[in-house]
């Protein structure tokens, strides 16, 4: 029996809920606080047990510690957005309370994907006995724990690893992203880079592809190299990791608008003056673009996400494929969400559980892979994310 405060109340936040709810018997008291009231109060009108809302400005840690104080949680789900993660850890270790989030810190200035600002937490959260766990999504989180699921049952040594994430779903809009616009923008259109033989290697955005064949009828695609900060931590935990990289699937109508929209600068971060006011250009497209939650009735097909690995096994070299695949339609007759959020939000609530029943501990700060996985991989299976493996 605990009590959880999550903030944030887009997309993801409300799968959390929704997801926290189906088991009373570990999450006994939930309060959702987010930057507008009125969003977590309409996701609590439909959930089948009460719970608390608030409203919080979570870029204040004093307003984050005046809320934490009166509702005295255990964890504290952050689900807001990655520009948020510092004053949570910091509201966190003033109210002695147990942190976990999907996204890793993000500077509002510059998109840089990197974990040495939460790392730099380590020795506080050690030295208050509390545990932060970092990046429990999709991925970063579930391919953090497929990794080390691999190095646990099925390799001596990973040598190769791609996280391939496929959305093979549509919602029918001319341009739209499946979570926070701007968040997603910032990703896509940063620079490639992957890791190779102990070095980052840096290529322009979405300028390397292949075709991948997905499994269970989804097909081929073509895949696009990106970085994505699981890589980060996976290489740094998993020495051995040679080659690492992280490709995605994209519609090409999806990149078409995307290369005008950053032709004509309205993906800049920069900030210009617009009729005497400082505006941010991809802050004012996220504006006009659809709300991300707004496509969960309309999104149909499938997402299979995975990690493809190469290694040995008893000097004998093998490749191994894990992977998920989740239907939007499916997502959202359960929790009403597209199945971007629901791949995201899911994994939330089981590292929270995972936290709360002891079964994951710790003093300091964690990435997933630094966790035994067979629990979360026990648990993806019952809450809504079975998962396959292949040996190739
Ligand atoms: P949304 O934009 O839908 O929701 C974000 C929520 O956070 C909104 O309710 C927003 O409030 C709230 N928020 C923003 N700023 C503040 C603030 N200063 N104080 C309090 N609340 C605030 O995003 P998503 O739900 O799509 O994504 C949530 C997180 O999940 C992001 O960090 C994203 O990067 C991460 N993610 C991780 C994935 C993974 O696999 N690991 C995959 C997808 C997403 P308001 O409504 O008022 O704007």
């Amino acid at each position: 029996m605990a009590k959880v405060l999550i903030i944030g109340a887009g997309g993801v936040g409300s799968v959390v809920v929704h997801k926290c709810c189906q088991v009373p018997e570990v999450f006994s008291e939930i309060m959702l606080a987010s930057r507008t009231l009125e969003k977590c109060d309409a996701i609590a009108a439909g959930l089948p047990m009460p719970i608390r809302t608030a409203r919080v400005d979570a870029d204040q840690v004093f307003e984050l510690i005046a809320l934490m104080e009166d509702f005295r949680p255990e964890l504290c789900i952050n689900v807001a957005l990655p520009y948020q993660d510092l004053t949570i850890m910091d509201a966190c270790l003033a109210c002695g309370v147990h942190y976990l989030d999907t996204a890793n810190y993000e500077p509002r200035d510059e998109a840089k994907f990197e974990y040495h600002w939460q790392w730099a937490y380590q020795e506080r959260f050690k030295k208050a006995g509390l545990m932060a766990l970092l990046g429990s999504g999709f991925d970063p989180g579930v391919t953090n724990v497929f990794t080390a699921w691999a190095l646990k049952t099925e390799f001596d040594e990973i040598q190769e690893l791609d996280i391939i994430d496929c959305n093979a779903g549509d919602h029918g809009q001319p341009f739209a992203t499946n979570f926070n616009p701007e968040i997603n923008i910032r990703e896509v259109t940063a620079p490639a880079r992957h890791w190779q033989n102990g070095e980052w290697v840096e290529s322009q955005a979405l300028s390397t592809s292949m075709d991948f064949d997905f499994p269970e009828g989804i097909g081929p695609k073509k895949i696009y190299l990106m970085y994505h900060e699981e890589l980060e931590s996976l290489t740094k935990h998993i020495p051995t990791i040679k080659k690492g990289r992280f490709w995605m699937t994209f519609s090409d109508n999806y990149l078409k608008h995307l290369e005008v929209l950053e032709n004509i600068g309205m993906t800049s971060i920069k900030p210009i003056i617009y009729n005497g006011q400082e505006i941010v250009p991809l802050q004012f497209l996220k504006a006009v673009l659809p709300d991300p939650g707004s496509l969960g009735p309309l999104t149909k097909g499938r997402t299979c996400i995975g990690c493809l690995i190469k290694g040995l096994k008893d000097g004998v070299e093998k490749k191994y494929y894990i992977y998920n695949i989740c239907d939007h339609e499916a997502c959202y007759k359960e929790v009403g969400a597209q199945a971007v959020s629901y791949t995201t939000g899911v994994p939330a609530m089981i590292g929270a559980l995972l936290m709360l029943t002891g079964a994951w501990t710790g003093e300091g700060v964690f990435n997933m892979e630094q966790l035994d996985p067979a629990p979360f991989m026990e648990k993806l299976n019952m809450h809504g994310l079975p998962w396959t493996d292949l040996i190739l």
